[in-house]
């Protein structure tokens, strides 16, 4: 096994900028973490744009996920995406498929290396309340099987609350045997969407075994699926969930986020408390200096873990939609709660536990 040494300086290398290039969207998703839907007043205008993808590049970033609110929709957003393959970034876009088939001839000329669908649900009566869209549905299914067709690298990504926990069996069995790369992710209070509709620690825990189970029953070929960067750490019992070992938060220094106006942050999904500049009067260089050397105040339960030098309190984002340190979204804290000494009975504690997540569990896999 590779020293941590080694993997942490390889993965700390500039890899990926998130950039929302608009917060324009089609959709009307009751989750949107940024709210989008309107067009922010002072985007960054194309050439603005054109010269930001050569910054990036400069900054030694590999590749550019193009978002949204809905990337698509931004009418230049082929002029952008054309520059970034021009300066032999990676291009990938993440998109809620709408208007994707209107776009297709485009996407061809492109060649992205990846096209993400958001897939929120196994059926249309989940997916479209979430997206707040009739008919959504139908169109990301029909995305999705044209770019099959036309032989794109394909992923899909579900964002996982109350709402469509249930529905993860019928999504796997959308996806199972097609080549489609399935990340899921856990839906935090951030943005429109409300704290109560958002899982439980037990439903947290039931999601990785969700993924673990089927990591095992499946190879990575048929159902090449991985839990997000919020998706649990360091677990005593589990897998590794992610395509990596886990390292810490990446904000600021793999992972970079960019809003539509320019404000630069380490990742999308940190408040905005977090933006460490505007590229309209600093360089980007500068911002992320300043961003690389911002240190976090760990507390509660995470200050004290005996692997928090590797793991830095997890997700940070997540860890401060849900405004805590205290009760992490983590599968070490949440294993370690359970057998505590100090949360005895033990037993009592532990039989309720797992029976509650064998049941979800059950539920989930068999529904
Ligand atoms: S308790 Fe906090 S620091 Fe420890 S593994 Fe979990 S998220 Fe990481
Ligand atoms: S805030 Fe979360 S999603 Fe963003 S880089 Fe850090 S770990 Fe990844």
């Amino acid at each position: 096994m590779p020293s941590i040494t080694p993997l942490i300086s390889q993965i700390i290398k500039p890899s990926c900028a998130v950039w929302e290039i608009t917060l324009r969207c089609n959709s009307k998703c009751i989750h949107c973490g940024s709210k989008a839907g309107k067009i922010r007043h002072d985007e960054l205008n194309t050439e603005e744009s054109l010269n930001l993808v050569r910054d990036i590049r400069d900054c030694g970033y590999k590749g550019v996920a193009l978002m949204g609110g809905e990337p698509l929709v931004r009418d230049d957003w082929y002029e952008i995406a054309k520059e970034i393959k021009k300066n032999r970034l990676d291009l990938s876009i993440v998109t809620n498929g709408l208007n994707l088939i209107d776009n297709l001839q485009k996407l061809k000329k492109l060649k992205p290396e990846c096209v993400s669908l958001s897939l929120d649900g196994g059926t249309a009566k989940v997916h479209d309340y979430l997206r707040g869209i009739p008919g959504a549905f139908e169109k990301t299914i029909n995305a999705i099987n044209c770019l099959k067709a036309e032989r794109f690298s394909v992923s899909v990504i579900t964002s996982v609350s109350k709402i469509n926990l249930y529905e993860l069996n019928k999504i796997k069995n959308l996806l199972l045997d097609r080549n489609i790369a399935w990340q899921i992710q856990t839906t935090v209070p951030i943005g429109r969407f409300p704290r109560e509709l958002t899982i439980s620690r037990e439903e947290f825990y039931t999601v990785a075994l969700f993924i673990a189970i089927n990591t095992k029953k499946y190879s990575f070929k048929r159902l090449p699926v991985i839990g997000a960067h919020c998706l649990g750490h360091y677990s005593r019992f589990l897998p590794n969930l992610g395509l990596s070992p886990w390292v810490g938060c990446q904000a600021g220094k793999s992972v970079l986020g960019i809003q539509s106006n320019g404000n630069i942050k380490g990742c999308l999904t940190l408040p905005d408390e977090f933006i460490g500049g505007n590229i309209r009067t600093q360089s980007l260089k500068s911002i992320l200096r300043k961003l690389r050397t911002k240190k976090i105040q760990l507390k509660g339960y995470c200050a004290d873990c005996d692997v928090v030098n590797l793991c830095q309190g997890g997700c940070l984002g997540t860890a401060y939609a849900i405004k805590e340190f205290d009760e992490p979204y983590c599968l070490r804290a949440i294993e370690d709660q359970l057998i505590s000494s100090k949360h005895l009975p033990i037993k009592g504690k532990l039989d309720s536990t797992v029976s509650l997540m064998k049941s979800m569990l059950h539920t989930i896999r068999f529904k």
